[in-house]
């Protein structure tokens, strides 16, 4: 493999060395394999085991999946009074958050995954409105030269006077001058269009490349409680400079088999943007997308997941849902566009579980 972490853009390998990395359930202290433990809260994997075993493993049906083939059925051995979420673990009490008084310092959380379609735009409105809604200052960061961010919060890429480009590339354009709000009370947006993509070639010749999302970010920490970084569908220099810019990664993953090749890949880039450019780096989880628990399929990915990377998958899936196309159409996120919907629901739980995890903790 390339030893280059800027690979360009939209190279995602097929081959099976970049299937996603087993971990060894034996060091799991029964985490991943929650169908053999009885115990609620098994310790957590830490991050940095992933890469250990790398080996691929068969997707073969076990019998034990085949029989679970009913809707969200229970995984067998389990406890009956232990209610499992739809990953197959036992599903946390997530606290109500608490209120906050005063705002900042961010945390700064990029969406990432070099596959397109997975839902890191999704996520990222939803998310932060999500979180927005439980009283934190949120400023979402529209890193796609597609601008889809932008779009979905009911902006014309064409409108655009200034966009994160200028922040970009000119000296004397401010934070302030660029971020516009965006429907959503709380929640600031920092828009881009397609400009973006000339950024991607000129920032190749600057001093300091990797570094000038963060730079440009550094004055919004004091303000915001989360800076959440929509990242293109690319591993290239700009997701370089979000993972760069950031304290955690959020990687959202389609449930469906083909959407776990090249997790491999991505998380040799995060360890390569941790060793060399942010230590501060960590994954804050692994965010199952589009899960369809009637389908036998759907919860056979979902065991997957979290056999290769435990207790880094939320416990929090979105599930598939036509409801986030039609909001996003309508210009606004789905817990405005329709607030008691299944899917609101969804971004609201995984909001309090992000904030237990790795925000109020
Ligand atoms: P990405 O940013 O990774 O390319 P998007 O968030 O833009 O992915 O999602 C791709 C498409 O899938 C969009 O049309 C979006 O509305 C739709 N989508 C996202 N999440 C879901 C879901 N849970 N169920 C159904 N459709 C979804
Ligand atoms: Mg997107």
């Amino acid at each position: 493999m390339n030893d280059s972490i800027s690979h360009g853009t939209g190279s995602i390998g097929s081959g099976a060395a970049e299937m996603p990395p087993l971990v060894d359930p034996a060091r799991m202290g029964g985490a991943a394999r929650p169908a053999a433990s009885s115990k609620p809260s098994a310790p957590a994997v830490p991050t940095g085991d992933h890469d250990r075993v790398s080996e691929p493993i068969p997707f073969t049906r076990t019998e034990a999946s085949s029989a679970r083939d009913t809707v969200d059925a229970p995984l067998p051995g389990a406890p009956a009074e232990v209610k499992l979420g739809p990953t197959g673990r036992p599903m946390p009490v997530l606290p109500e958050p608490k209120p906050v008084s005063s705002h900042g310092p961010a945390r700064v959380i990029a969406m990432c995954n070099q596959k397109g379609g997975v839902g890191k735009t999704t996520t990222t409105i939803n998310l932060g409105a999500a979180l927005a809604e439980y009283g934190r200052k949120v400023l979402l960061v529209d890193f796609d030269p597609q601008g889809s961010l932008s779009v979905g919060l009911g902006l014309n890429p064409h409108d655009m006077e200034l966009s994160i480009y200028n922040l970009l590339m000119e000296r004397d354009v401010t934070l302030d001058e660029v971020v516009v709000p965006s429907g959503v009370p709380g929640m600031d947006l920092l828009p881009s269009n397609i400009d973006l993509s000339a950024a991607e070639v000129q920032l190749v010749h600057e001093v300091a490349r990797e570094q000038t999302l963060a730079r440009i970010l550094a004055p919004a920490g004091k303000d915001y409680d989360v800076i959440l970084i929509d990242c293109q569908p690319s591993l290239g220099l700009l997701t370089v400079n979000a993972l760069t810019a950031s304290d955690g990664v959020i990687v959202p993953l389609e449930c469906e088999y083909f959407a776990l090749r090249g997790v491999a890949l991505l998380k040799t880039t995060i360890d390569k943007v941790t060793e060399r450019l942010n230590p501060r780096l960590t994954i804050d989880g692994v965010l199952g997308t589009m899960y369809d628990g009637r389908t036998l399929h759907g919860r056979e990915v979902m065991e997957r997941l979290v056999q290769a990377w435990g207790d880094t998958v939320f416990h929090t899936v979105i599930r598939r849902t036509v409801k986030f196309s039609d909001s996003t159409v309508a210009g606004e996120p789905i817990t405005t566009y329709a607030g008691s919907s299944a899917g609101a629901e969804a971004y609201r739980q995984l909001a309090r579980e992000v904030l237990a995890r790795c925000l109020d903790g």
